[in-house]
């Protein structure tokens, strides 16, 4: 994943990126990339990454969700 600008798709403002880590169920987590737009709260998903403990080993995934993107 690269930091690019982003515009919001409905208002046109610029578009902040924001990191979210989330606990899940017992030994994993989840790290959420998004866009969200300061103005009109619109939300967009980038890329979502997943690590859990498995049998000792560590396993991560990774979701990335790709957008007609307009830059400015
Ligand atoms: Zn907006």
């Amino acid at each position: 994943m690269e930091l690019q600008e982003v515009s919001c798709p409905r208002c046109g403002n610029r578009m902040e990126l924001w990191v979210e880590v989330e606990l899940k169920n017992g030994n994993g987590r989840r790290i959420r990339y998004y866009y969200k737009c300061p103005r009109c709260l619109n939300r967009l998903e980038d890329l979502t990454v997943s690590i859990e403990r498995k049998n000792g080993k560590l396993v991560l995934e990774a979701e990335e969700r790709i957008y007609v993107l307009r830059r400015r």
